[in-house]
């Protein structure tokens, strides 16, 4: 039988450190931790990506109405959605409230989102060792993507174990490797041996369950998965949940009053995130519109949440986006975007980014902050520049092909 659903897993890099607050309150050594998953590790929560992901999607179609939940019913000339008998792709996508009872048009009152979002747990984690950078995971988050299950029985927290030939012909005669601090011992077997487990990307994308849709990861996210499954060392669950919350990064910042967009007196604090080049893993639930009775397809539905997934690369997901934050790479979307839109949303954002830095300025009066953000400033002022002399070499070189074949007349 035709299954109501189709569940995508789906994989991401984080480009930039990801920060997502659990509020302001004071938690031990940091003012504004990261919220965390019930086994302590930090998490990007479904209702941020789901949130997100809807902005951008309105964003890139131009339907900024859309964003909201609640717009749906509004009429066209008090701001509402402007398309019919639920016809739009995002107000179907993530789903629609009644706020002003309006029942013309032959709309639904309120429709759930036929995207479902998990959180986004961490599946790779970075780590700083002896040998260069390396990539921790632990069996609880590999069994949930269906990895090489029967692998690591009687786990000893002591221990780890490496997943490539690589590593194991680095470790092998020293047996061990610190994570950070902390100094593990490699597993091996009773005759000695040290065995590898079979992870690579064809398993990791091969697995029951991811098979949705034939993914097509670009040349250059096989690279970077590669580069990391081959630095990739199992820990226990226990473990894991420890080199992760020790490696955290933490910054300091300012607090800006929100009302006056001043900054607080003696207001510095701290806030942690999650490294960037983390992998993350998470899925959406994708329900089949034609089973609720709605005219659009699925592919319309996976095509806008996708959208918005785009946008996460530019623009970024969870807070502090003007400081360099949130930038984060979905893997294995369709490489269909429209260019010269993604270029105009991405040139906005930078140059929005700079001015609001550029506001904060003329509050801030500690030094160190100042300087913060004058790197930051610099930075995406050196990206703009960089881009532009890119895009003026391709610009000139299609003009060049163009001049050739007109002249061919
Ligand atoms: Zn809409």
């Amino acid at each position: 039988m035709d299954k109501p659903y189709e569940r995508k897993i789906y994989f991401g890099m984080a480009i930039d450190p990801i920060h997502v607050g659990t509020g302001g309150y004071t938690l031990g050594r940091v003012d504004n931790p990261t919220l965390r998953d019930f086994d302590g590790i930090p998490k990007i929560p479904g209702t941020s990506i789901e949130g997100t992901t809807r902005t951008y999607a309105a964003l890139y179609f131009k339907q900024p109405q859309c964003a909201d939940k609640e717009k749906h019913n509004k009429k066209p000339q008090d701001g509402g959605c402007k398309y019919k008998n639920y016809k739009c792709k995002i107000c179907v996508t993530f789903g629609y409230t009644n706020s002003e009872g309006a029942k013309e048009d032959n709309k639904p009152e309120s429709l759930q989102g036929m995207a479902l979002f998990s959180d986004a747990k961490i599946l790779f984690f970075p780590v700083a060792s002896l040998i260069g950078p390396i990539w921790v995971t632990c069996p609880s988050r590999l069994k949930e993507l269906n990895v090489d299950q029967g692998a690591w029985q009687d786990f000893d927290e002591s221990r780890f174990c490496v997943v490539s030939n690589y590593l194991k012909s680095k470790l092998e005669d020293t047996g061990f490797l610190n994570f950070g601090w902390l100094l593990l011992q490699l597993k091996k077997k009773e005759n000695g041996e040290t065995t590898t487990h079979n992870i690579c990307v064809d398993t990791l994308f091969g697995a029951d369950g991811l098979k949705f849709r034939d993914r097509l990861l670009n040349d250059k996210e096989v690279e970077i998965l590669e580069e990391i499954l081959n630095r990739l060392v199992i820990v226990s669950n226990s473990v894991f949940s420890q080199i992760v919350d020790s490696n955290l990064e933490v910054r300091t910042s300012v607090s800006i009053n929100p009302t006056t967009g001043a900054a607080e007196e003696g207001a510095l604090f701290t806030y942690e995130a999650i490294p960037r080049t983390t992998i993350f893993y998470f899925d959406v639930v994708y329900q089949k519109p034609e089973h609720f009775g709605l005219n659009l397809g699925l592919n319309d539905i996976v095509s806008t949440v996708e959208t918005g997934f785009k946008l996460f690369e530019f623009l970024g997901v969870g807070g502090m986006g003007t400081r360099g934050f949130g930038k984060f790479k979905v893997f294995g979307l369709d490489e269909k975007y429209d260019k010269v839109k993604l270029s105009e949303i991405q040139a906005n954002n930078l140059v929005g980014e700079i001015r609001k830095l550029k506001e904060e300025l003329k509050e801030i009066k500690a030094d160190e902050e100042r300087n913060i953000i004058n790197v930051r400033i610099k930075e995406l002022q050196e990206k703009i520049r960089q881009t532009t002399e890119e895009m003026q070499k391709i610009a000139a070189n299609w003009e060049k092909v163009c001049r050739e074949v007109q002249g061919d007349d």
